[in-house]
């Protein structure tokens, strides 16, 4: 870009919070940050595409809270602290408007989170979003994909299905709760500060549940058994849609940015302590077995069939 862009920086750099670890900020190369002795450095990117990753009448500034939510969400699940981010946009135009209103929703939540956006990049291209977060962990202590064993119960937290719902309802009138979970999603960082030393693996929810938490069943060697009919479901959920139409957005819908983990059978007093703490529903919805991939059954073991219903709003 021209002189828009630069008058787009300087915006965004006039309105970026710091914090005294950023030794250097926007406005040079590079930004030069002290990593404190003894924490490692946790790293992750996403991208979110205008069509494909929010609907194209979503609003700045929530893209802009979601653009920095999936990123905080992959620091969450990996028990880390968040402290700085960087910010690149491919705009179609150099809207000064537009970055004002994308900031009033990126920047409160890198607020919230004692996030300090330290760079980035500014081009002319078709809208995408692409943020790299960065975060401190104690060293032995991240939350891996890897490390679960047989016998572990398998948790989530918040419940299932609501961004899938929306999404589904996106041409209707939809409960204001639905699009509320697709547009703003809650990263689970105080979940995941808060799971160190009690899960033994530990993923976010943003492709599906089954999808997501077939990465720890895979990366861990072993099979995860789910109880469909223990997935926790808002009342707004349950309100828009019935049990059968429910069940695969629970199980299959992405975005919900909610935390599945795994933790041993004697950590369940443990578990529900966090959940008590937080004031976070917490909800045990399976265990690994032997075996691999993710088996879905109901209650009373019988096989879970997803059908087709509910899954053509996606097709
Ligand atoms: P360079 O040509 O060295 O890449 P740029 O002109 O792209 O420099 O960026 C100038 C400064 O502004 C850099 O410090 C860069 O990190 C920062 N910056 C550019 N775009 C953004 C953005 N969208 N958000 C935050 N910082 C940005
Ligand atoms: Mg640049």
């Amino acid at each position: 870009m021209s002189t828009g862009e630069f008058d787009l920086i300087a915006r965004i750099r006039g309105r970026a919070t710091t914090r005294g670890d950023v030794l250097l900020g926007i406005g040079d190369d590079a930004a030069l940050l002290a990593v404190p002795a003894g924490l490692q450095l946790v790293v992750t990117a996403d991208t979110l595409n205008a069509g494909i990753h929010f609907p194209h009448d979503t609003v700045p500034a929530d893209i802009g809270w979601k653009a920095l939510a999936v990123n905080l969400s992959d620091l969450a699940a990996m028990g880390a602290q968040p402290a700085w981010c960087t910010l690149s946009l491919s705009l179609p135009q150099a809207d000064p408007v537009w970055i004002d209103a994308f900031l009033d929703g990126f920047l409160p939540l890198a607020a919230q989170h004692g996030v300090a956006l330290v760079g980035g990049d500014t081009t002319r291209g078709p809208l995408s979003i692409s943020v790299t977060a960065m975060g401190l962990v104690e060293p032995e202590h991240a939350l891996r994909r890897d490390a679960t064993r047989v016998g572990d119960d398998v948790w989530v937290t918040g419940t299932l299905g609501d961004a899938a719902g929306g999404l589904a309802l996106l041409d209707r009138p939809s409960p204001p709760l639905l699009r509320a979970r697709l547009d703003r999603p809650t990263p689970r960082v105080e979940a995941g500060r808060a799971l160190r030393g009690i899960a033994t693996a530990c993923v976010d929810v943003s492709d599906g549940l089954l999808a997501d938490l077939g990465h720890i069943a895979s990366r861990s060697g072993l099979a995860a058994q789910v109880d469909i009919d223990a997935l926790p479901a808002s009342e707004a959920l349950c309100a828009a849609f019935d049990a059968a139409t429910r069940a695969p957005l629970q199980a299959s819908g992405g975005d919900d940015y909610e935390l599945c983990f795994t933790a041993h059978a004697d950590a369940r007093a443990s578990v529900e302590a966090v959940s008590l703490q937080l004031g976070l529903r917490i909800t045990r919805i399976g265990r690994m077995v032997a075996g691999d991939g993710v088996r879905p059954v109901h209650s009373d073991g019988t096989r879970w069939s997803s059908s087709r219903h509910g899954y053509d709003h996606f097709a």
